[in-house]
């Protein structure tokens, strides 16, 4: 009976079974740590799940609003002594919960009529950026935006780039650069540094004019249509140009390529196979750069300053590591001061910041609190969602002028 009404989390029973109960994924998960609701923690979420699936618990509202208040920080998945994937059941949750969540239909159609367009987003956009004003090349203005993503340029960045940037010294491969859409409309900085590190790597970029969003917002809130049509495109276009590698400064948007694509078309095996050949060409930015730095391509010049990283929720526990800790400790003269519970979330999390505006908030406060401890000038983080959002609670919290770099944006000037 259960089977019909929760497709998806019937699918995962293996993941429920694998839970040992320990508890441990209750000391990172920031929505536990803030309101305190044991429910809110994975090992919460998944009693609920097998109670749904063995009749003692009805599908609800209430039950929809835990799994709607994720982060998907997925810092339960990197804890879980279990190697229970908590990533596969939030979304097989939401999706099957979908018709009892009260913002479900709000976040589709907001889906609908953004990513899903990509004409029309790229007018909004436009739109946004005449309206909003902000110059977003100057980091400071851009900044002053209270919330993390209406901060717009004029016009999406993808238009001004050229259509490929040549290795600085000996080419030693192509790369296809994932822009992803945090850094197309408000970081574009973060693509130049990108692309810059790149080619002094040795890598020749090439920049794929007709790419779409990753579908990341998609694959969070199971809106698994749109998520599809979305990779359908980008693996025509990625696929299509003929290079060694493709990567992206925003981790998120690497990972959607990486992990989500082959799972989208878990039933359409030619989609499928496609998927696998586009995720097994995506690595992680800071993996390319390490691996640069190892065969003695990438040098940094060295540097007196003292910075602070906070690791990153999608490249800490999703991609499982990243390599932007080593990256920065190959900096001479670099005094890299330990930021408290580095990875735990900066309370972003996409919709999660509008939808849940006090608890995201309250997390970003105590983020930007460790980061004013560590007495660092700078805050180096390897997304541009946490840029964002941790340049905008510092400058409303705090005096003291801590600048919010992308490590990719800070080694740019060192090559
Ligand atoms: S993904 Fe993050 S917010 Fe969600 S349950 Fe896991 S630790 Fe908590
Ligand atoms: S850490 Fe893993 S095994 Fe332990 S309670 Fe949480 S989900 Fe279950």
């Amino acid at each position: 009976m259960k089977g019909r009404v929760l497709p998806e989390i019937l699918l995962r029973t293996e993941e429920l079974d694998r839970c040992v109960n320990c508890g441990l994924c209750r000391a990172v998960c920031p929505t536990f740590l803030t309101i305190g609701n044991e429910r809110l923690t994975a090992r919460g979420k998944i009693i609920l799940l097998k109670e749904l699936l063995d009749d003692s618990l009805e599908p609800s509202a209430s039950i929809a609003e835990i799994f709607d208040d994720c982060l998907t920080c997925y810092a339960c998945q990197s804890v879980c002594p279990a190697g229970v994937r908590t990533e596969k059941l939030w979304t097989s949750a939401r999706q099957d919960l979908a018709g009892k969540s009260k913002t479900d239909r709000i976040k589709k159609l907001g889906l609908g009529w953004t990513i899903a367009r990509p004409k029309l987003f790229g007018l909004q956009i436009r739109l946004a950026g005449r309206l909003t004003g902000f110059d977003v090349n100057n980091r400071e203005q851009a900044a002053l935006a209270k919330w993390g993503f209406p901060v717009f340029r004029s016009a999406p960045l993808l238009h001004s780039l050229n259509d490929e940037y040549p290795a600085t010294g000996k080419e030693f491969g192509s790369v296809g650069l994932l822009l992803g859409c945090s850094v197309n409309i408000s970081t574009p900085w973060v693509a130049d540094a990108t692309i810059k590190l790149l080619n002094a790597a040795g890598w020749r970029v090439v920049v794929a004019k007709e790419q779409v969003c990753c579908g990341a917002p998609a694959i969070n809130n199971a809106s698994w249509d749109i998520a599809r049509k979305l990779a359908r495109r980008n693996m025509i276009v990625f696929r299509s140009l003929g290079v060694d590698r493709v990567t992206s400064a925003d981790a998120t948007c690497a990972g959607a390529f990486q992990r989500d694509y082959p799972e989208l078309f878990r039933e359409d095996e030619e989609a499928r196979m496609a998927a696998v050949e586009l995720s097994e060409m995506t690595v992680d930015l800071s993996e390319l750069l390490f691996e640069a730095c190892e065969d003695g391509r990438l040098r940094f010049n060295p540097r007196e300053e003292v910075v602070t990283l906070h690791d990153s929720c999608h490249v800490t526990h999703v991609s499982r590591g990243g390599r932007w800790r080593q990256l920065l400790e190959r900096v001479e003269g670099l005094n890299i001061r330990e930021l408290k519970d580095s990875d735990h979330c900066c309370g972003f999390g996409g919709s999660y910041a509008f939808f849940h505006r006090e608890t995201s908030m309250k997390i970003a406060e105590r983020k930007v609190e460790r980061i004013i401890e560590t007495g660092a000038d700078k805050v180096l983080v390897g997304s541009p969602g946490c840029m964002l959002r941790i340049q905008s609670v510092l400058n409303a919290k705090t005096d003291r002028v801590v600048k919010v770099m992308h490590v990719a944006e800070f080694l740019s000037e060192l090559v």
